[in-house]
């Protein structure tokens, strides 16, 4: 399988991708911040502390607004992840070349833009043979 990708564009991929990776990690940081302060707040509030259940349900509700960080995070990791295979690039469904301007836009993405369209429309792609 030849590589759809120079050594120069997949620098240019990473870059994009460890970029990515420290904005999604400090918004990550911020609102995990932000929810560990509601929790040490009530901590104080609470006299009796028996507040526990209600610092959990602060902290799920945290949780839940990081959670698609972390979901976009992943991505981003495994994109970092597969970079130096051969495969990087190459849409994992039909194989093709997923193209430098839709790779720049997405750098995690694993499909070129008329597999994902079938994917959105619930068309499984068949394998190319
Ligand atoms: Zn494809």
């Amino acid at each position: 399988m030849s590589t759809a990708l120079t050594p120069a564009q997949r620098a240019e991929l990473g870059a994009l991708l460890i970029a990515r990776m420290a904005t999604l990690e400090e918004e990550i940081a911020a609102q995990e911040g932000a929810g560990g302060r509601v929790a040490a707040a009530a901590e104080l509030l609470d006299d009796s502390r028996e507040g526990g259940v209600q610092r959990e349900a602060d902290r799920e509700v945290a949780l839940q607004r990081t959670s698609q960080a972390h979901g976009e995070l992943q991505r981003v990791r495994d994109a970092l992840d597969r970079l130096e295979s051969p495969g990087f690039g190459l849409c994992s469904a039909c194989g093709e070349a997923i193209g430098m301007p839709r790779l720049q836009a997405k750098p995690w993405t694993r499909h070129c833009v008329a597999c994902e369209r079938q994917m959105e429309l619930g068309q499984p792609t068949p394998p190319r043979l």
